[in-house]
């Protein structure tokens, strides 16, 4: 079992991440499956995520493992079972030296948008960080002969072109141009700069898809009704996006201390803190 915390790491961190868990589930980002993880704050070639367990039932800081950002590798060798699927975070972390928290989900109402041929748009304000075009990864073409293939993202080949599929440039870049990537058949994940700002971006990447759903699915309604409709379905554009963005990061504590509170005063999720014990 990894020996956490480690020399220096400040035990709130892994609170919050613990909470960070927590929220997630509360808003059906993360079910049984998905994951939520931290760069090491004072090892920045470390990040830090649960063991293999359903994020609701993440209670104390000695269900976290410390990983090596360079193979995915345990830090502590007789660490418990991972996530197989922890290179999506080990390659985004290598790529993006400012991303300190990275969030895998497979959101029922983002999945549509994965196998539909339906792009997902931002809908409103509160999903400008979505930017006007969210990009769609695909494992298929990457699959050999041999694989099983079970659409996970378990090795360092199918982790670094998940992650490439977040800068536009073809050199690598060490800024991410999207801060969400859908992933085809799958699920999408989410990046950010914190735990609190990833959160953000992962619950509203599921909202804006829910309020996509209904936009489209009124529409289509009405005019089969013969109900009139003006003009064409409207996203934000350009301008409303990067306007938003900077909207939504300045307003990121507001729903953070909403779910905050609804997740400690909900029976189901258990945390104990350092300073419990
Ligand atoms: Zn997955």
């Amino acid at each position: 079992m990894s020996s956490l915390p480690s020399p220096k790491l400040n035990t709130e961190d892994l609170d919050a991440l613990i909470t960070a868990n927590h929220i997630l589930h509360y808003n059906k980002v993360l079910d049984a499956y998905g994951h939520i993880s931290l760069r090491h704050p004072e090892k920045h070639d470390v990040f830090i995520m649960s063991g293999d367990r359903a994020p609701a039932l993440v209670s104390s800081q000695s269900d976290l493992i410390e990983y090596n950002i360079s193979d995915s590798s345990p830090v502590d060798p007789s660490s418990k079972k991972g996530y197989q699927e922890r290179f999506i975070h080990s390659e985004i972390y290598k790529c993006f030296p400012e991303v300190n928290s990275v969030i895998h989900s497979h959101s029922e109402a983002v999945l549509p948008y994965t196998m539909s041929g339906v792009a997902m748009k931002p809908t409103f304000h509160i999903a400008g960080f979505l930017g006007t075009h969210v990009p769609i990864y695909d494992i298929v073409p990457l699959y050999s002969e041999d694989d099983q293939q079970d659409m996970l993202v378990n090795s360092q080949k199918f982790g670094a072109s998940l992650a490439s599929t977040f800068s536009t440039s073809a050199s690598a870049s060490s800024t991410p141009n999207h801060n969400v990537v859908l992933m085809a058949n799958h699920g999408f994940t989410a990046l950010g700069t914190s735990i609190k700002q990833a959160v953000y971006r992962a619950v509203y990447t599921h909202v804006n898809a829910s309020v996509q759903t209904n936009a489209i699915t009124l529409r289509n309604a009405a005019i089969g009704a013969g109900v009139s409709v003006e003009g064409e379905l409207r996203f934000l554009n350009e301008e409303q996006v990067a306007g938003s963005l900077k909207m939504n990061d300045a307003s990121q504590d507001r729903p953070w201390g909403l779910w905050v509170e609804q997740v400690e005063t909900c029976r189901m999720y258990e945390h104990t803190r350092s300073h419990d014990r």
